[in-house]
């Protein structure tokens, strides 16, 4: 285990959870054990998994199933049966551990300082050789689910894909968003990713420099001769450290989000999984292969999500369409589309021109909610359900145009004109009714 190709494979354990609730907690004051004996490390087997925790039965065996169906999940989504059985120490408190039951030297810094670990090992020789994972990793929730990800496409296919893919996916097994629950995550979480509205695809694409300098510390402290031979301590975590793995954190929940969206988007979904499996048999190039042609698209949606990203954001309905043909408005002609209240702004297929007036009629109505009133285009109280409408040029959005049930407005800038039901963006799946849209030129 000296030759520790480690951390490229590192893992920054999220916790989904607040952290505090996973802290060993005190047992309770009349529990006869609870003053003095260590707490005893369990095992657990089956032909896929080897778990070893010091997480109390219960809560050993609903991590134990847990990360079962994590694993049966990513053979699934992967569409391969895990090779032979993954390795995994779950501590919940370093103290119930001996040095000699975490066969890893920096497995104390890697629990306590990082989260979890994934460290690959050679096993075989020549064209033979093949990477065993063991998982290290501490027993905050989310955290040894998100290394079994990991352990299983080290073990399949012997790689895991760039970091961003890397450590997206394994997020995306772990917190379990479906299409239909929209996003998830805790508050700071979303404030985070809303902080990051300017991320580009090409900075997701090079996610690496904090993971790799996370790497490095610990490589450091392996090779540091002072703990020649022993267990690197917890104390040898710094304060530098600690900043990286919160910055990596930040990094990898963007990657997140990246992922997110391109597996629930059909824009890029079936791409997507294409992409994830040219990855992990190893074609690093993949991502260019695969989009090249819709890079704009892919930048634009994930600013966009980054932006207006909430608890229970439907990527799939949020999602814009490219595909519609865009013409413009003939001389005495009009142009008619459809609007559906429980979608993101849509393609109205009109061009419009910088400064010239257009006049519309919005026929029908469409509601909030199940229990709503509905309403005609020209919506209720602070213009929720009012029809609204943007100008796209080259990826950039106009301000938005108030419309309504009729009228007429001047275009702020040459480009595609987009049509929605004004309502906050996590709420537009439960819309219900379409109007339909009449241009024409006064
Ligand atoms: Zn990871």
């Amino acid at each position: 285990m000296n030759k520790l190709r480690l951390l490229a494979l590192l893992a920054i354990g999220f916790a989904s959870g607040p952290v505090s609730s996973a802290l060993p907690a005190d047992g309770p004051a009349d529990s006869p054990s609870s003053t003095s004996a260590h707490r005893q490390v369990l095992d657990y087997k089956s032909k896929r998994l080897h778990v070893q925790t010091d997480l109390a039965p219960a809560e050993a065996e609903a991590l134990y199933a847990r990360l079962e169906e994590t694993l049966k999940f990513a053979a699934k989504y992967w569409g391969r049966d895990p090779r032979g059985q993954i390795e995994c120490y779950v501590v919940e408190d370093l103290d119930n551990w001996s040095d000699a039951e975490l066969p890893h030297r920096l497995a104390r810094v890697i629990v306590s300082g990082v989260g979890g670990a994934t460290v690959p090992r050679a096993v075989g020789t020549g064209s033979r050789t093949r990477n065993v994972p063991t998982v290290f990793a501490s027993s905050r929730p989310g955290v040894a689910e998100h290394e079994i990800v990991h352990a299983y496409c080290t073990q399949t296919f012997g790689s895991t894909g760039p970091e961003w893919y890397r450590e997206g996916m394994a997020e995306m097994v772990v917190r379990g968003c479906t299409r239909e629950s929209g996003v998830q995550c805790s508050r700071e979480q979303f404030a985070s990713l809303r902080i990051g509205k300017g991320t580009t695809v090409q900075q997701i694409l090079s996610v690496g420099t904090t993971g790799r300098q996370i790497s490095a510390a610990l490589k450091l402290m392996m090779d540091d001769p002072a703990h020649d031979g022993h267990h690197v301590s917890s104390a040898a975590w710094t304060q530098r450290d600690s900043d990286n793995v919160v910055q990596a954190r930040d990094e990898y929940l963007r990657s997140w989000a990246f992922c997110y969206m391109l597996l629930h988007n059909p824009n890029y979904a079936k791409r997507f999984r294409t992409l994830g499996k040219q990855f992990v048999t190893k074609q690093p190039r993949a991502f260019d292969e695969v989009f090249a042609a819709v890079r704009d698209e892919i930048n634009f949606e994930y600013s966009f999500l980054l932006e207006h990203v909430a608890e229970g954001y439907r990527i799939d309905l949020c999602r814009w369409d490219w595909r519609t043909r865009f013409r413009p408005l003939d001389l005495g002609r009009s142009h008619k589309t459809r609007v559906v209240a429980a979608r993101g702004f849509q393609a109205s297929g009109l061009s419009v021109v910088a400064g010239a007036r257009y006049t519309y009629q919005a026929d029908g109505r469409w509601s909030m909610s199940a229990d709503a009133n509905d309403t005609d285009a020209d919506g209720c109280v602070g213009n929720s359900g009012r029809l609204v409408g943007v100008v796209m040029d080259a990826f950039e959005l106009s301000a938005p145009l108030l419309l309504g049930r009729h009228g007429s407005f001047e275009a702020p800038t040459s480009g595609r004109l987009y049509l929605r039901c004004n309502d906050p963006w996590n709420e537009v799946a439960d819309n219900a009714g379409q109007i339909a849209v009449t241009f024409r030129s006064p």
